[in-house]
């Protein structure tokens, strides 16, 4: 076993070896890096707050992409546009052969009105289910675009060093309507087809820290609906009709004790919380019917049908208890968020470098991305960038989605820099290798 290791070990010290004989070692280009970031980061800062003051909502995002598509095109990228909708990809060919690796930015804002008073604070409102609200990028995508289009002019600065090609994936309409699906249907990850990618999210950490572990990150968020249905009558006589609030009220304590009694807590998390119940409309009358939709969070396909088989049988067997019937509707829900592990080994040392160290590992978290969507076919390697400003309670602090979500943009020159670095170590890693196209 030790043998065979030792044998992989100088095998592959070999390969990076003659790698490098014919590539920029990966320092000097770190060290490229660093010199062209000083130059850059007034410019993100400056489309940061354009972008955040100017949010677009899911599949909308026709100003952003107009205004990424216009900067890689400047920077003499090759685009590709519309992709996916309102999704923009930038292809930079290196001057030096080697593989092809993607990096992803989301760029969609939420239905949320603005609540930080910032200079640059949105005033953009918009009809969203009927009701007058504000657009935010309260969950910070307005970084993710501004950072990926800083690594881009870093890395279109050192083109002849680099070897292999970085594919810029801007992904449209990440908050819940499928934008990776239709970037990826569109060929996003065709042509040249890449080998890794890499996805950041900001996140109520301390600014600049980078979080990440291997393996699962982000949960898999699919939706559920139960509808209840009872016999309507007079609020005074419950005999003579059958109660679905009460049904209702029953299946969503039952439904509690599926994380909590029936499956292994100590394997991997899973969420699932009723977040809606519709039905009656005055006090003394028994409704017909109750409709309740929830979101169901896991780590693991398996334990996800698992779970999905017990919602179903307890709110069913409630209801068939108390004289109901429940109809359950299950989504078949997202994907998990999972780090290659090996290659989240590998990245480490350049994570490390481009935080200043500053690099810790986490539990899972129970949100979810689409990501994955471009992650499952190949590896990928997805990790949070700490927004926070120093000093600042981070239990009280406003999380993603808040109309308070508040980013400090110091941490964007950590986020520039290992955009670029993960890009760049990651090609001359596999320099060696030859691409797939
Ligand atoms: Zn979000
Ligand atoms: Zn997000």
């Amino acid at each position: 076993m030790r043998l065979s290791l030792f044998a992989v070990t100088a095998a592959s010290l070999l390969l990076s070896q003659s790698a490098s004989a014919q590539t920029t070692p990966a320092t000097e280009l770190s060290k490229l890096i660093e010199t062209k970031l000083t130059a850059v980061m007034p410019k993100v800062v400056a489309w940061r707050r354009d972008i955040h003051e100017h949010p677009e909502l899911s599949f909308e995002e026709k100003r952003t992409a107009a205004l990424v598509a216009e900067h890689l095109r400047a920077l003499g990228i090759e685009v590709q546009a519309p992709i996916g909708k309102t999704g923009v990809v930038g292809i930079l060919r290196g001057g030096k052969p080697g593989p092809v690796v993607a990096l992803r930015a989301d760029m969609d804002g939420l239905p949320v009105t603005e609540l930080v008073d910032l200079p640059f604070k949105s005033k953009v409102r918009t009809q969203w289910q009927g009701q007058e609200v504000g657009v935010m990028h309260a969950c910070g995508h307005d970084n993710h675009v501004a950072i990926l289009m800083g690594a881009a002019e870093v890395l279109a600065g050192m083109k002849a060093q680099i070897p292999g090609t970085i594919k810029f994936l801007f992904q449209p309409a990440e908050e819940g309507l499928g934008g990776a699906a239709a970037m990826v249907a569109d060929g996003a990850l065709a042509n040249p087809a890449p080998s890794a990618v890499f996805g950041l999210h900001v996140w109520p950490n301390e600014v600049g820290q980078i979080a990440i572990r291997q393996g699962p990150i982000m949960a898999a968020a699919g939706n559920f609906k139960i509808i209840v249905k009872g016999r309507q009558t007079h609020g005074s006589q419950p005999w003579s009709g059958v109660d679905p609030i009460v049904v209702s009220s029953q299946i969503v304590l039952g439904l509690q004790t599926i994380a909590s009694r029936q499956v292994n807590v100590a394997y991997l998390p899973s969420v699932l919380t009723v977040g809606q119940i519709a039905g009656g409309n005055r006090s003394n009358i028994i409704p017909d019917s109750v409709v309740m939709v929830g979101t169901l969070r896991t780590f693991d396909d398996n334990m996800r049908a698992d779970i999905a088989m017990r919602i179903k049988r307890t709110a069913e067997d409630i209801a068939r208890s108390g004289g109901a019937t429940a109809i359950v509707e299950i989504d078949k829900g997202g994907l998990v968020t999972s780090n290659d592990s090996s290659l989240t080994d590998r990245m480490l040392p350049t994570l490390r470098r481009a935080a200043n160290g500053n690099v810790a590992f986490i539990n899972p978290v129970m949100g979810s991305e689409d990501f994955p969507v471009f992650a499952q076919k190949i590896p990928g390697v997805f990790f949070f960038l700490g927004v926070t400003p120093k000093g600042t309670d981070l239990s009280k602090v406003a999380v993603n989605h808040s109309p308070l979500f508040f980013a400090d943009e110091g941490a964007l020159v950590t986020g520039v820099r290992t955009m670029a670095s993960v890009a760049v170590e990651y090609l001359s890693m596999n320099a060696g290798k030859k691409s797939a196209n």
